[in-house]
């Protein structure tokens, strides 16, 4: 449930308000928006009488019962106000939800040396990527692959970053590395195989670093924002979704399923930003192209593409990755995509939201 406060209401009512609901036992989550306050009640509400709680103030505009199974990620949460998660990096801040046209994450699956981590960061700073990807621990089918180079790999990273003053986005796998990695890391990457590792989840969300969550190959949109929604009920807002494609049935001449529905789908039940990685979504790099150019004219808020100077000699991911030049081609098509229109704004159904519970 959520209580929309009118526009100028004082702050001490607020707190008023606030304290008479804990007094409940019902946490009561306040949210600035760009034009009101929105508190949500997080706890069993399920007894609760929205009457009850809008005779609580003369201040309360609206009670809107939120029926998800998710509710900090949902929309409504934030009364229809999409979040922006900023990361701030060497570079400048960067806005995940905000910069126009899109934040663009590129790199090679996974760090292979040094020299190959910084000559690929440089070429990307060139081309407009903001922030730099890159494996250090590698989430393999098979235990005989290449597995990461792990910690020296970091530190790599971290020297690309000071070169270039990329942002750095790299994925942890397990609780006991998550310290290390978000020493290095501006944003962690929680990958597909451990979108259901509710302990890591519940870790990503007591540190402060923001999250990339990609949706599980299997998952399901309510499976995957409520991964999200542990994050969140950890403590940590800053989450970025990132869809990269779930297995169906042909997997003959793609690798998987890249769901591009899921943007429009997104908008209408979470305020996160949202993420398309068609590389993993296809992969195979010749598709790759045409679906980057998709997310953007379907309202992605970012696009994470996988770059390697040399893709026929990649550890891993090899099919999937653009060179450096493909990547330049590509980025001066999907500026042309951006500049046709600013689908965010448009796709985002504030109207819808306050009626979809
Ligand atoms: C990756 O980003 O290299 C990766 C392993 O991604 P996913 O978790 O989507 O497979
Ligand atoms: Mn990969």
């Amino acid at each position: 449930m959520i209580i929309v406060m009118k526009p100028k209401t004082p702050a001490i009512e607020i707190q008023r308000i606030s304290e008479e609901i804990n007094g409940w036992n019902i946490i009561a989550e306040k949210s600035i928006g760009k034009h009101q306050v929105v508190i949500g009640l997080i706890g069993d509400t399920t007894e609760l009488e929205p009457s009850r709680v809008q005779a609580l103030s003369s201040f309360i505009e609206q009670v809107v019962p939120i029926e998800r199974a998710f509710k900090r990620v949902s929309r409504e949460f934030r009364n229809g106000e999409p979040s922006v998660v900023a990361v701030p990096t060497p570079n400048g801040v960067v806005q995940f939800g905000q910069d126009f046209p899109v934040v663009h994450i590129a790199g090679p699956c996974s760090v292979e040396s040094e020299s190959m981590i910084i000559a690929t960061a440089q070429k990307l700073k060139q081309v407009g990527a903001k922030f730099l990807r890159g494996g250090a621990y590698k989430p393999r089918t098979s235990p005989y692959a290449f597995q990461g180079h792990g910690e020296s790999a970091l530190d790599f990273l971290a020297t690309a970053r000071e070169q270039t003053g990329l942002g750095i986005i790299t994925e942890v796998m397990n609780v006991a590395d998550l310290e290390k990695v978000a020493q290095v890391a501006d944003i962690i990457q929680i990958g597909a195989r451990n979108m259901h590792n509710y302990s890591l989840l519940k870790k990503a969300g007591s540190q402060s670093k923001p999250i990339f969550l990609k949706r599980g190959m299997c998952a399901t949109i309510q499976e995957w924002l409520l991964a999200a929604e542990y994050i969140i009920a950890a403590g940590n807002s800053n989450i970025i979704l990132c869809e990269r494609g779930i297995r169906s049935f042909d997997s003959q001449f793609t690798r998987n399923t890249l769901d591009l529905s899921v943007i429009p789908v997104l908008r209408t039940l979470t305020h996160l930003p949202i993420a398309i990685d068609p590389s993993h979504g296809t992969g195979r790099s010749e598709y790759v192209p045409a679906m980057a150019k998709a997310a953007i004219a379907a309202g992605a808020d970012s696009l994470m593409i996988e770059v390697h100077p040399n893709p026929a000699q990649a550890l891993s991911d090899g099919p999937q990755s653009l060179n450096p030049e493909q990547y330049q081609d590509l980025m001066a098509e999907m500026i042309q995509v951006s500049q046709a229109s600013d689908c965010r704004t448009k796709l985002t159904p504030q109207s819808a939201v306050l009626t979809a519970v």
